[in-house]
């Protein structure tokens, strides 16, 4: 199922909170259409990664304007599933907890928004992109041909960040104590003063907490073929 020559190619805009099954279905929505899927989440948690690893988190903490140093020359690309920081793989590293407590910070910050925002959208433009986040289809990319509003319940949401923990090994953290987190890093995209998570009013929500996986790719992947068809 590739992108066939003389099809429309679109921008598939898919927000939604922590854990809704927004990359997934990117990801193999993607895999179907033979389009590009651009994780923009992993491009904040790599800017979060890199003010760890320079140690000067409570220094942007304290003067939030200095977090721009840290955006003047780092370069975030992907190859397949792999997320490249400055070069090197950092596809592990930043999923790690650590940059998943303060990636809701690093994110707030106008100059991060603005710069990853920027490269988003030289990302997008060329179309047949699937890009998934918490304001692609706000402020990215509002023209999206489609737009896309994932929702679950927060347990159901912490339920599935418990079994992909699971399936990697290595330490549990407790369910209770994963779905305050979830339901912490929401309010704070939720209320943030640039790019806050919400959506758009063109956006079609659906509620996974009930849908697996198949159906939830599926439905999306039938309103992309109505809008490249031109039926929609
Ligand atoms: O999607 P993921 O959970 O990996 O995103 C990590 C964090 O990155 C989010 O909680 C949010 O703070 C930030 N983010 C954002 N805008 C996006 C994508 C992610 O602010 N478009």
């Amino acid at each position: 199922m590739k992108q066939e020559i003389g099809k429309k190619r679109i921008i598939i805009a898919i927000d939604g909170p922590a854990a809704s099954g927004k990359s997934t279905t990117a990801r193999r929505l993607a895999r179907q259409l033979g389009y590009t899927y651009i994780d923009t989440g992993a491009m904040y948690r790599s800017v979060t990664l890199k003010a760890l690893q320079k140690g000067v988190l409570e220094d942007v903490r304290r003067s939030p304007e200095s977090v721009s140093a840290l955006l003047d020359d780092i370069t975030i690309s992907f190859d397949g599933d792999l997320v490249f920081l400055d070069g090197r793989d950092v596809t592990a590293e930043i999923r790690d907890n650590r940059v998943s407590r303060e990636v809701s910070f690093i994110s707030s910050l106008k100059p991060v928004r603005e710069r990853l925002r920027e490269m988003q959208q030289e990302l997008g433009r060329q179309r047949a992109v699937v890009m998934d986040g918490r304001d692609i289809g706000t402020v990215v990319f509002p023209d999206a041909e489609l737009k896309i509003f994932l929702v679950a319940e927060p347990r159901e949401r912490a339920k599935r960040r418990y079994a992909e923990l699971l399936a990697k090994g290595g330490e549990l953290p407790d369910i209770d104590l994963l779905e305050d987190e979830i339901k912490e890093r929401d309010r704070a995209d939720a209320e943030r003063e640039h790019a806050p998570l919400k959506k758009h009013p063109e956006a079609v929500e659906i509620d996974t907490s009930e849908l697996t996986i198949e159906r939830q790719v599926e439905m999306v992947y039938n309103l992309a073929l109505e809008i490249e068809k031109g039926s929609r």
